[in-house]
């Protein structure tokens, strides 16, 4: 599935299979997650695409060829490929152990082509074994919902106290950690959503309310898993003295302004970009632990622009998992 310009449907055609160069897999791909970064590229909220496009950075599938110089996967290993594609190894960023902000860094189905295809090639130094519990449609979402989210999660400290605002994939998969960590769960949503309150309640949130209501008790960290920027001053004015929101989402609608009084007392606010390889192996080490568990809704591939119009209009109570038939 192509798409050739933002702001159009995705077209289903023939392209060349692709050549697996030195160091990389060549990979049949058996399920791709849909993201909410996908949509942003789709919507042209995100700048310059390469296009034309093949979408996906949740990719689960099997080594099908390997290039040169490759000893850790051998053909027919099932192979995990996430949004962070390559970093060039060298800048300040990656020498520091940062390479999630790498000057040079490509991203899968972004700057370079992803999994909504039935082959793709993906650098082995950026690719994971995956946990054996899980089969190729449980374990998709956890490649970026479950990966990015852990990344924020991280970011948290040790806060006892956690909020979350925007209850959807990213949030659902991290709030199993954070209550097996022992972690004193709060979920905001929409107001008056009843619903997913509940659904929160259920998982073992000790509290579930509306964005726009203060919890019973102050935060020592807030992660913010809704693109909507409103969500930050109120999130900081939840917060406890010496508290941190953290921005777990790519995209977000611009923030307002909001008394100094609300960040004084060292409150921190951050924003998470993409991930770093150590990140990956922490959390496919911690996930099967849990386990965390993914609620998935799977769409054959061709249907990808139903699955990305279904999760637009908020019509998703699952992560979207498009399967691709051999
Ligand atoms: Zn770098
Ligand atoms: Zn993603």
């Amino acid at each position: 599935m192509v798409l050739d310009e933002p702001k159009r449907p995705l077209e289903l055609r023939d392209v060349q299979k692709p050549k697996p160069g030195k160091g990389q897999l060549l990979v049949r791909v058996s399920t791709c997650a849909v993201c909410r970064t996908d949509l942003h590229v789709v919507d042209s909220e995100l700048p310059d695409p390469k296009l034309p496009l093949i979408l996906g950075h949740q990719i689960v599938g099997h080594v099908e060829g390997i290039g040169e110089e490759i000893s850790n996967f051998a053909v027919g290993d099932r192979v995990g490929i996430p949004w962070l594609g390559w970093t060039d190894g060298v800048c300040a960023y990656c020498r520091s152990g940062r390479e999630n902000l790498c000057d040079n860094a490509r991203f899968t189905g972004y700057t370079v082509d992803g999994g909504y295809a039935e082959f793709t090639v993906a650098d082995v130094r950026y690719c994971f074994h995956l946990p054996e519990r899980y089969d190729d449609i449980e374990v998709a979402p956890l490649l970026c919902a479950g990966l990015i989210g852990y990344r924020s999660y991280r970011k948290t400290g040790d806060a006892r106290r956690l909020g979350i605002y925007g209850f959807g994939n990213a949030a659902h998969l991290i709030s199993q950690i954070a209550l097996y960590e022992g972690r004193e769960l709060f979920v905001f949503t929409r107001p008056g959503d009843k619903a997913t309150q509940q659904v929160a309640k259920e998982l073992g949130a000790v509290w579930a309310g509306g964005s726009d209501e203060m919890p019973p008790e102050k935060l020592d960290a807030a992660i913010i898993f809704a693109s909507v920027g409103p969500l930050v001053p109120a999130a900081l004015r939840a917060l406890a003295k010496g508290g941190i929101v953290v921005c777990g989402g790519i995209h977000m609608s611009d923030i307002p302004s909001f008394p100094y009084a609300d960040l004084w007392e060292e409150c921190v606010i951050t924003s998470v970009a993409n991930l770093t390889r150590h990140d990956g192996e922490e959390f496919f080490e911690i996930a099967p632990r849990v386990p965390v568990k993914t609620k998935t809704e799977t769409f054959p591939l061709e249907e990808a622009n139903t699955a990305l119009d279904l999760f637009r209009a908020g019509k998703l109570s699952a992560t979207a998992v498009l399967t691709i038939a051999e």
